[in-house]
């Protein structure tokens, strides 16, 4: 896995660039949370699933079906509340599919651990992309401490932070310059 750090901020980042009025922060945190719910499957350990099952970590729940299934109940649960002036619901749906299958995403991009089961469970086998930046995080809470985490989370700042950095100023930018056009047309 890629920290928790890594994870929610990548998932922050899509509920902002998806939603960036403020008034929609709740989004953003749900996205964060849905970014790092994949790895719940770290539970598996302790029932002793092995690590390339089905069921075992980085598998089914990391795969591209898993992040719909999440957003499918989620904007099922968000439905019937939903305000008049509130998001639409496929844009909600967009953004917690995209947030939780981001998760993937990093872990593919980590230096240890097996693959991610992007594809079950159809097809079971574990890909990492080629480009490995991200130093693979420890699991547990416990093993995350000393030089490791500093490696970790230095790795997460240069591949995961400064990136989500740069496409906030850039979509602030796009938003900023396509506002007096707005304005005018109001
Ligand atoms: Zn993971």
């Amino acid at each position: 896995m890629a920290s928790v750090f890594g994870h929610t901020a990548l998932g922050a980042t899509i509920g902002v660039l998806l939603l960036p009025e403020r008034r929609h922060w709740r989004w953003w945190i749900l996205a964060a949370a849905c970014a790092f719910l994949p790895d719940a499957d770290v539970v598996g350990f302790k029932f002793h699933v092995p690590y390339a099952a089905l069921w075992g970590h980085r598998g089914l729940t990391h795969s591209l079906l898993a992040a719909a299934v999440v957003a499918t109940v989620l904007v099922g649960l968000y439905s019937p509340r939903r305000a008049t002036n509130a998001p639409g619901l496929t844009r909600i749906w967009v953004l917690l599919f995209l947030a939780t299958a981001s998760h993937g995403l990093l872990d593919a991009m980590t230096t240890g651990g097996l693959g991610v089961a992007f594809f079950s469970p159809i097809d079971q086998q574990r890909y990492f992309f080629e480009f490995r930046p991200i130093q693979v995080s420890p699991i547990g809470i416990r093993n995350f401490a000393g030089q490791k985490a500093m490696r970790v989370l230095a790795s997460e700042v240069v591949w995961v932070g400064l990136p989500c950095l740069l496409l906030l100023l850039l979509n602030r930018l796009l938003l900023l310059r396509s506002q007096p056009l707005q304005d005018r047309a109001g």
